[in-house]
């Protein structure tokens, strides 16, 4: 027997994540993700992946169709509607309780109708125990756990067709803090994953190992999120008034993170944009257990202003207070300072850019991520730069790290632009297989 594996979206840049994995009468789909550059352009356009046509073949031919969710971003779930409407639901689609959680939340958005009992199954993508490993028709999987800038994210471990395959995207070694509550004791990050990777090896290589090669224009190991930490902690002691904290809504671990540290210092803090309230609710009862303070209502006062719209998009609530006229919204004050704590995804730079320089017109200071100046292309004196964001990938040291665990025989990078790849097949191309799959074409193995 063999293992078809086929990319349906996610080579080739980044968004529209979709794997198809088919054995025997098998068919196992790994995410089902929208392009994060137009949905942001705030028109809430839902561009799914390119070749769902493929899943809609092997559905024609009979094929038993799982889906797992590795995580909640929304390159990787935001198609979901496809899914359903396909007939997918119920113990055929897969998540973490995490995942669940943001669907339900985001479910307006990504144009789909939820009642009480999720239309999914729930599994607990922490426990590494025998039971988790799902019996999913020809296929044995099992969710391993790894470290993201998403809470409950996993990589799946697929075992059919007498073949191993292990689909790692969207991962790094250190997490937050660099350590990791492993059975109730701390341990740090990167020690943990090497941990579970050697578990993985066990005593066979691995077949196929289809790896996120995104961070492959940088040396070493991505560094901590409590770095970005430090940073705004060092900003927020500087600022003479309010600094306005903007990052992607999603970053639960990092907005968790920034609000135990105010409350360290003794500042107050507002939510501003639906979705960023949206995530402070899910956060709500991890910050209560930590003893955090929770928002206040007045923007005025606030110290710190968590905002939406780190993109550019038009309506998230940074345009809607440069264009003004809304009330309910917070004002930029001469001297507030805007943080930016995320990086541009290519293809927003224009709106960006217009966004940053509104801004600046506005605030104090406003200060973004190394490097972003000139990725944005920002005229000089408009925005400074300091350690501000970490990405939630891996770089070149993680990925070799991984390479010498598991030894694969076979490696497919994905969720990459092909010059990433093309940095990544310097790196260790000559050391390992490495093969490129375009959009639609399937390798077997
Ligand atoms: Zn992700």
């Amino acid at each position: 027997m063999t293992v078809k594996i086929t990319p349906l979206g996610g080579v080739g840049g980044v968004g529209k994540n979709s794997f198809l994995f088919e054995t025997g009468k098998t068919g196992i789909l790994v995410d089902c993700g929208l392009d994060p550059a137009v949905f942001a352009k705030g028109d809430n356009s839902i561009i799914p992946p390119e070749r769902l046509d493929i899943l809609d073949d092997a559905m024609r031919r009979g094929v038993d169709i799982y889906s797992l969710l590795t995580h909640y971003h929304f390159d990787h779930i935001g198609a979901i509607a496809e899914l359903f409407a396909r007939g997918i639901k119920n113990e055929r689609i897969i998540m973490s309780s995490w995942t669940s959680s943001f669907l339900y939340l985001r479910q307006d958005s990504l144009g789909i109708q939820l009642g009480d009992n999720p239309p999914w199954k729930i599994i607990n993508e922490r426990n590494r125990s025998r039971e988790s490993t799902l019996s999913l028709g020809d296929f044995r999987v099992t969710p391993i756990p790894l470290n993201h800038s998403a809470y409950g994210a996993f990589a799946p471990l697929m075992i059919g067709g007498g073949r191993k395959i292990l689909h790692l995207t969207d991962f790094k070694f250190w997490g937050f803090l660099r350590t990791v509550r492993d059975n109730g004791i701390m341990r740090d990050g990167r020690d943990w994953f090497e941990d579970i990777l050697r578990k993985v090896r066990g005593k066979n290589p691995v077949d196929c190992l289809l790896l996120d090669a995104l961070n492959s224009d940088l040396a070493g190991f991505t560094p901590p999120e409590e770095e970005v930490v430090k940073s705004l902690e060092g900003i927020i002691r500087e600022a003479p008034g309010r600094v306005f904290i903007s990052c992607i809504s999603s970053n639960l671990q990092r907005i968790e993170e920034i609000i135990k540290m105010l409350t360290r210092l003794g500042k107050t803090y507002a939510m501003v944009g639906s979705s960023m309230r949206g995530s402070f609710s899910m956060l709500k009862r991890r910050l209560n257990k930590a003893g955090a303070g929770f928002p206040v209502r007045d923007y005025n006062e606030a110290d710190v202003i968590f905002i939406t719209g780190s993109q550019g998009e038009e309506n998230a609530a940074i345009q809607k207070m440069l264009d003004g006229g809304e009330e309910r919204l917070p004002e930029f004050l001469s001297d507030d300072w805007f943080v930016s704590s995320s990086r541009v995804i290519p293809g927003n730079e224009e709106q960006v850019r217009r966004s940053i320089i509104g801004i600046s017109r506005r605030v104090a200071k406003v200060i973004i991520h190394f490097g972003e100046i000139a990725k944005i292309g920002l005229p000089v004196g408009v925005a400074e730069e300091r350690f501000t964001h970490v990405s939630g990938h891996d770089q070149l040291g993680g990925l070799g790290k991984v390479l010498e665990i598991l030894e694969p025989r076979l490696v497919v990078p994905i969720h990459a632009p092909w010059d990433r790849v093309a940095m990544f097949e310097k790196a260790f191309g000559s050391s390992y297989n490495i093969r490129r799959l375009q959009v639609g074409e399937t390798l077997e193995i």
